[in-house]
C-alpha cells in the first residue's frame, strides 16, 4: 500500500469510530490532503498512518491523528480564520489548520501562526511546511507560547497542543477575538488531562470539557516549570 492508500484507510477508520472524531467534510478533506509521513522522522515513515503519537525529537511527539481531527472539528475552523497554534512540533497540525482556513485558490485566505519553544523543532517544521507547500500560509515562531503571540492578536481560533496547568494561561484567553474559540488540554503535568473548548463572549468565557487526554506539558511562564 502506498502512502496515499494508507492515508485513505486511516481516514476511513477515523470516520467509522464509535466515538465521533472525524465527521465534517472539510476536516475529512484536509486529513486526506496533508501528507503526515512528510512530518515524521524518516525512520518512522512507515508508521505515519497508524493512529498513534510518534516521537519527533527533543523529547516531543506528533499527536495521534484522531486528536488532530477532533481538535480541528471542535475549533470549527473556517476559511479566512486567523489561527494561533501553541506547540508547532512537526508542523503537521499547523498544516491541517492551514488547509482548512486558507485552502489553495481561496479568495479570502486566513493564516496560521504557530509557536514552538524548541529551536531544532522550529527549523524542522519550517522544512516540512516548505516541502508540503504550506510555508506561505503558516508562520513559525520560536518562543514561549504560554504568552500567546500578541504581535498578531486577536485570533479567531487558538489551539494548544501541549498540556497547560489547570489555570488556563490568561494571555491565551485575552488574545481571542470576541466569539473566538480556544481548544486546550489542561490538568496535571505528567498524567492525564482534560480537553477543553473555551468560547469568548464579550468579557465572559464559556468552558466545556470534551474528554480525557494525554499531552506533553506546556513549559513556560504560564505553563509548567521545565
Ligand atoms: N502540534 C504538533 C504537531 O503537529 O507535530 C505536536 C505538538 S507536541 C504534542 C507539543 C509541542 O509543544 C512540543 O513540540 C513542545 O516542545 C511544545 N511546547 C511546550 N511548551 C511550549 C511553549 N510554552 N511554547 C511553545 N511550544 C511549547
Amino acid at each position: 500500500m502506498n502512502f496515499e492508500e494508507k492515508r485513505k484507510k486511516l481516514v476511513n477508520n477515523l470516520k467509522n469510530r464509535d466515538y465521533p472524531v472525524l465527521t465534517k467534510p472539510e476536516v475529512i478533506r484536509a486529513m486526506l490532503k496533508v501528507p503526515r509521513h512528510v512530518f515524521v522522522p524518516k525512520d518512522a515513515e512507515s508508521s505515519a498512518y497508524i493512529d498513534s503519537p510518534l516521537s519527533i525529537g527533543s523529547g516531543q511527539t506528533i499527536s495521534a491523528p484522531h486528536m488532530n481531527a477532533m481538535m480541528c472539528e471542535y475549533l470549527k475552523l473556517e476559511v479566512g480564520d486567523k489561527v494561533l497554534e501553541v506547540g508547532t512540533g512537526s508542523g503537521y497540525h499547523a498544516a491541517l489548520c492551514a488547509e482548512l482556513v486558507a485552502p489553495k485558490n481561496s479568495t479570502n485566505p486566513g493564516h496560521v501562526y504557530t509557536i514552538e519553544r524548541h529551536e531544532d523543532l522550529v527549523k524542522k517544521a519550517k522544512v516540512n511546511l516548505k516541502e508540503t507547500g504550506y510555508d506561505n500560509r503558516v508562520t513559525v515562531i520560536l518562543g514561549d507560547g504560554s504568552l500567546g503571540y500578541p504581535e498578531e492578536a486577536p485570533y479567531d481560533k487558538i489551539l494548544v497542543t501541549a498540556a497547560s496547568p489547570k489555570k488556563i494561561p490568561p494571555p491565551l484567553r485575552k488574545q481571542l477575538k470576541d466569539g473566538g474559540i480556544l481548544c486546550i488540554p489542561a490538568g496535571s503535568k505528567g498524567f492525564g488531562q482534560d480537553l477543553y473548548i473555551i468560547k469568548k463572549h464579550g468579557e465572559d468565557y464559556n468552558t466545556k470539557r470534551i474528554t480525557g487526554v494525554r499531552f506533553v506539558p506546556l513549559i513556560g511562564k504560564y505553563g509548567f516549570e521545565s
